[in-house]
Formats: structure tokens, C-alpha cells, sequence
């Protein structure tokens, strides 16, 4: 099968908003008036982000997903992406899996697949997606005040705890197993939430790293410090079945890949948060607060909790 050929049957779908799609040099779009683009990119590369073996559908859920849940962490409408893909070898029902995982996530999310860059090699998927913010409404990680509310989306460590499955080091019984490895293979972007946060939020981030490793990325930018309460951060009943204190508290604390939002919010936020809560059917957990004096504490029923254990880090 040529190049040609395999990105007319696997990638090449009609734009909703683009002028020019896949298959000319460039693609071309318009940028909606008074509008900022938000762009941002996320590579997965084979045996680091992902098991050779995962399930193609996923890696390609995935690819997408995690590009998205950077717009939503920004306040931004997902609106396009491209895809650069290298392929140690053409696997037509891989490639198949691939593309309807992909492209499931971008109908999920109204996002078009405008281009990309085809080639051989170990098996790299590199997503680039643009969105749409108003000027000067993107959420950033450095505007968090002192004395903000702290607020966390879902629930947390079932992503760890399906990666923690993955490696042996701990046993699952169904159906927490599949929903373990379904939050860390499909996580869903909280592209809603992120949109209904513009204006509300002083500032919000992704967990992709870990809780306590995301949440000093915007301390840091905003150059503010913690206090978070461990018992207030929630997580899934199944967490406390098969894990003792400290590993709930790695997975919950550290574990990466929920792709959950974290972001801080003035108190008077406070009402229209539980109510947003509502109305996306999603919990909404105020976990702690910002302060001036710098540092992160963690409490856990009053007790401080060490944390030194961290996120993963790539280059740790
Ligand atoms: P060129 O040689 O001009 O760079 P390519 O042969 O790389 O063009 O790609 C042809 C068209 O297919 C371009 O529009 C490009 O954006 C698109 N494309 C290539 N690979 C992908 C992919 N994996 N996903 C989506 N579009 C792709
Ligand atoms: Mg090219």
C-alpha cells in the first residue's frame, strides 16, 4: 500500500472547519474574529507512553485526547489538529483500530484532522491541535491568587492503579481491571469543564504528571504555596479494596494520566462551581487552598503527610 493511499483510507476526513483539509500542501483555516488560536502539541512514543501491544483503538483515542484535555486545562475550543505518525511497518487492521480510535475522540470533541506527515519508523505518534480561546481569556497557570480555592475534576489513581495492574505489581478483579485500564488507556478530556471555567478560574492545568507534581507547576508560575486536604481528594472505593494507605496515596498524589483539571478559584467562586458540578454531571472536589507563604503541605485528618514521593518524571 503506498503512503498516498494509506492516508486517503485511514486519515482523510471531510472537515467541518477547515477551508482545506488533508491532501494539498498546507491545510487552510480561518480564525474566528476576536478569537486567539491556542496551540499545543503531545507526542506518544511506543514503550515509553504506551505498551507496544496496547490496544490500537486506544493509542489512537489517546493520541487525541490528551492534545484536547490541553485546550480544555487552557480554557480553549479544540477546533483542528494535525497528525505526524511514524510506522515501523504498514498493519492495514492496526492501522484500521488506530484510525477509528482517532477519529472517535475527534468526533467526541467536533475537532478535524486537517494534515500531517506520514513515515517509517518506531512506532511515534505526535499530535499538534489548535483551538479557540477570546482574547485574553485563555486560563493560565500563573494567574492563581493567594487564598484560592483549589478544586479538582473526577476522580483520581485509577490511571495509576491500571498502570500499576499493567506492570504486576498488583493483582485486579473485574470490573475494577477494565476500568482501571479504560481510565488509563481512553482518558476523556474535561473539554466542557475547561470552556465553563473561562472567566471563573484564575488558573487550571491537566494532571498528566501527578496531583502534587501538576499543582506545583501553577504554584510555581503564580509563585504561591499549598494546603491540600487528602481525605477532600476523591477517589474510586475500589482504590481502598486493593491498596494499603501509602500506595492510595502514591496513586492518588503522584499517579499520572488521569487527565483530570486542577485549577484554583477566588471563594466567591464557590456556588457556581457545585452547580457547574451539577450540570455536567461530573464531581467537582474542592481539595485545599493557595497561600502566600511558598511550599506544599498535605494533611491527611489533620496529620501531615509526606510527599516526597513524585509525579513521573520523564528525566527524573
Ligand atoms: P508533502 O509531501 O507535500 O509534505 P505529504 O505527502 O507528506 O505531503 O502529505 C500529503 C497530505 O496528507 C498533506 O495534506 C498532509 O498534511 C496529509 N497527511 C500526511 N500524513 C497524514 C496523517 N498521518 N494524518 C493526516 N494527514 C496526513
Ligand atoms: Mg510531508
Amino acid at each position: 500500500m503506498s503512503e498516498f493511499n494509506l492516508i486517503a483510507k485511514y486519515f482523510t476526513r471531510p472537515a467541518q472547519h477547515a477551508d482545506l483539509g488533508v491532501g494539498d500542501d498546507a491545510a487552510l483555516i480561518r480564525v474566528t474574529q476576536g478569537q486567539q488560536l491556542a496551540i499545543s502539541a503531545d507526542m506518544l512514543v511506543a514503550g515509553t507512553h504506551f505498551f507496544h501491544d496496547a490496544p490500537p483503538y486506544s493509542i489512537g483515542w489517546k493520541s487525541l485526547a490528551v492534545n484536547a484535555s490541553d485546550m480544555a486545562a487552557m480554557g480553549a475550543q479544540p477546533k483542528w489538529a494535525t497528525l505526524a505518525i511514524a510506522l515501523p511497518e504498514v498493519n492495514e487492521p492496526w492501522l484500521a483500530e488506530f484510525s477509528k480510535g482517532f477519529f472517535a475522540c475527534a468526533q467526541s470533541f467536533n475537532v478535524d484532522l486537517i494534515g500531517g506527515d506520514t513515515t517509517r519508523g518506531p512506532l511515534t505518534l505526535s499530535v499538534q491541535i489548535m483551538g479557540e480561546v477570546p482574547l485574553g481569556q485563555a486560563i493560565q497557570r500563573n494567574g492563581a491568587k493567594a487564598g484560592d480555592d483549589i478544586w479538582v475534576s473526577g476522580m483520581l489513581g485509577s490511571a495509576a492503579l491500571g498502570l500499576a495492574y499493567l506492570q504486576d505489581k498488583v493483582l485486579l478483579t473485574e470490573p475494577t481491571t477494565s476500568h482501571c485500564l479504560n481510565a488509563l488507556t481512553t482518558p476523556t478530556p474535561r473539554v466542557a469543564l475547561g470552556l465553563a471555567l473561562r472567566g471563573i478560574a484564575n488558573s487550571c492545568i491537566d494532571i498528566s504528571d501527578g496531583l502534587t507534581a501538576d499543582l506545583n507547576h501553577i504554584l510555581k508560575a503564580s509563585n504561591l504555596g499549598a494546603e491540600l486536604v487528602l481525605e477532600n481528594i476523591h477517589c474510586h472505593d475500589y482504590l481502598r479494596t486493593h491498596l494499603n494507605d501509602a500506595n492510595i496515596q502514591q496513586c492518588i498524589l503522584a499517579g499520572g494520566d488521569d487527565y483530570e483539571l486542577l485549577f484554583t478559584a477566588p471563594k466567591s467562586q464557590r456556588t457556581y462551581i457545585q452547580q457547574l458540578s451539577q450540570q455536567l454531571q461530573l464531581s467537582l472536589s474542592l481539595i485545599g487552598e493557595t497561600t502566600s507563604e511558598l511550599g506544599l503541605t498535605v494533611t491527611h485528618h489533620q496529620q501531615a503527610v509526606d510527599i516526597t514521593k513524585k509525579g513521573f518524571d520523564h528525566f527524573g
